[in-house]
């Protein structure tokens, strides 16, 4: 009978063993693999079967070049033609002279065509195991005499009737307003999936009445008293689901026609990714919250979160949207409020965390701080005094890191700091010299310097965000 100490060796030396064979029968097990040389310039594959073509100067491997010619071809799609059976074959005959792409599905017994224009057929042909979809408008209900049937789908896509609707990503840099960057925006909704577990569960009406038989404990609730009736069932999930579908894929491309620099690059379940010009994504982000808010009745569990990352307009756009989601899981990350008890709910940008419900404020101090800067005849200034406020907040919060205090402890500690006789004296000199801004200037100094006892995050945990706005919109564009 084998000891348990033999069992051990053998069982941490026979995986070994598998290794060793192969690693003896392939010589160059451990050699370096053979890779290309040169690298895919989008997703930086560099492996054998990349297969990298060089074209207009841009190294492409050969997944990303199919990628674009889709995503081409997405562009410029306004209907969707699904096939299956036997009417594949015909499909695939006609709609090859129709400037078309056809995406191939692995495995799926359907073809899927993106088309510019409803597929055209001879006039006797039958084609009954088809369905055309109109992209973003109603279709036609009179249908067509080659027998497939009509319908019409909601997607969040690129914009080509806006003025941005054939910009490459540099383009919207180019175009942006101050500093030439390209924003990502990534924003989702918080908590969805509690939402369909737990949200469609209410408190009972009327549960002071009789009830036939005694509450259980788990009935009755926490409190004893009230009683939550389960009502989630499969329709109302589907229901739930379609709804925020509705709004992200469907009503998010209207609302967006009022940001000519703003591009879909997704949107649709309950989640969007845009591309634009970096000054308009946080006035985009803010109307999608407001709207999202408005569809959803105010009700405060639906809440949204997002974030936007800002890049030179050559950067590759995958890690943009990488970045994007990392400033998004900040936002997520939030917690807030005199007892934490908010969290998510929040904008990531510019490297700040907010809260939406102090956003405004923010938004406004960055438009005082820019009509200061117009004020002083585009003397920026002001901006190297808020940044002095912002270091030094920042600084304390470094060097009491192992100190543990609690995040109202550090913000009443921040709060008495140094920095505040230094803005005080800084601004009361600059307002010798702008003698007409006086009043402006004090007012905005006791924004900052005056406590606002109600507010969830104090204005040093996000000054950064007004500041560097304000910088990066009055950056002189030479
Ligand atoms: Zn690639």
């Amino acid at each position: 009978m084998p000891t348990p100490d033999s069992c051990l060796r053998k069982s941490s030396q026979q995986p070994l063993g598998a290794f060793r064979r192969q690693a003896a029968s392939e010589p160059d097990f451990f050699s370096a693999q053979n890779l290309h040389g040169e690298h895919c310039g989008v997703c930086g594959r560099d492996d054998a079967e990349a297969d990298i073509w060089i074209a207009d100067g841009r190294r492409m491997c050969v997944q990303c070049r199919r990628l674009e010619h889709v995503g081409g071809h997405l562009k410029e799609a306004e209907y969707l033609f699904w096939v299956w059976g036997n009417d594949r074959g015909r499909a695939r005959r006609t709609l090859i002279r129709q400037s078309e792409s056809r995406i191939g599905l692995p495995g799926a017994d359907f073809d899927v065509y993106l088309l510019s224009e409803p597929p055209v057929f001879s006039e006797l042909t039958r084609m009954d195991n088809a369905h055309l979809e109109s992209i973003n408008r109603l279709a036609d209900p009179d249908g067509n005499h080659h027998g497939y049937s009509c319908g019409f789908r909601f997607a969040g896509k690129w914009d080509k009737e806006k003025s941005s609707g054939d910009w490459d990503f540099d383009k919207f840099a180019e175009n942006a307003e101050g500093i030439q960057k390209l924003g990502v925006l990534r924003m989702d909704v918080d908590n969805l999936g509690e939402i369909l577990i737990r949200g469609l569960d209410f408190k009972e009406e009327g549960n002071s009445g009789p009830h036939p038989q005694p509450l259980s404990q788990r009935e009755r609730g926490v409190s004893g008293e009230e009683r939550e009736k389960p009502l989630g069932s499969l329709s109302r999930v589907a229901t739930l689901s379609r709804q925020l579908h509705l709004f992200f894929a469907g009503y998010l491309m209207e609302l967006l026609r009022n940001f000519p620099r703003v591009q879909v690059i997704y949107a649709g379940g309950d989640d969007v990714f845009l591309i634009g010009s970096w000054d308009e994504l946080p006035r985009a982000a803010k109307a999608i919250r407001g709207e999202f808010r408005q569809y959803c009745a105010d009700n405060e569990h639906f809440t949204l979160s997002g974030g936007i990352a800002i890049v030179d307009g050559r950067y590759p756009i995958a890690r943009a949207a990488e970045l994007a989601g990392e400033t998004e899981h900040a936002a997520k990350a939030l917690r807030r409020g005199k007892f934490i008890d908010k969290e998510k709910d929040a904008l990531c940008f510019l490297d700040t965390a907010i809260g939406w419900e102090n956003f405004e404020h923010a938004e406004s101090l960055q438009i005082e701080i820019r009509s200061l800067i117009d004020g002083m005849n585009g003397n920026r200034a002001i901006l190297g005094r808020l940044r002095a406020v912002v270091e030094a907040a920042d600084e304390f919060r470094r060097l009491s890191l192992r100190r543990n205090y609690s995040s109202e402890q550090m913000a009443a500690l921040i709060h008495w700091q140094k920095w505040r006789w230094r803005l005080v004296y800084n601004i009361e000199r600059m307002t010798k010299r702008y003698k007409d801004l006086e009043p402006r200037l004090k007012e905005l100094v006791k924004r900052i310097v005056d406590p606002e006892t109600k507010a969830t995050q104090p204005v040093l945990d996000w000054l950064q965000l007004p500041t560097r706005w304000a910088e990066f919109l009055t950056r002189r564009k030479d």
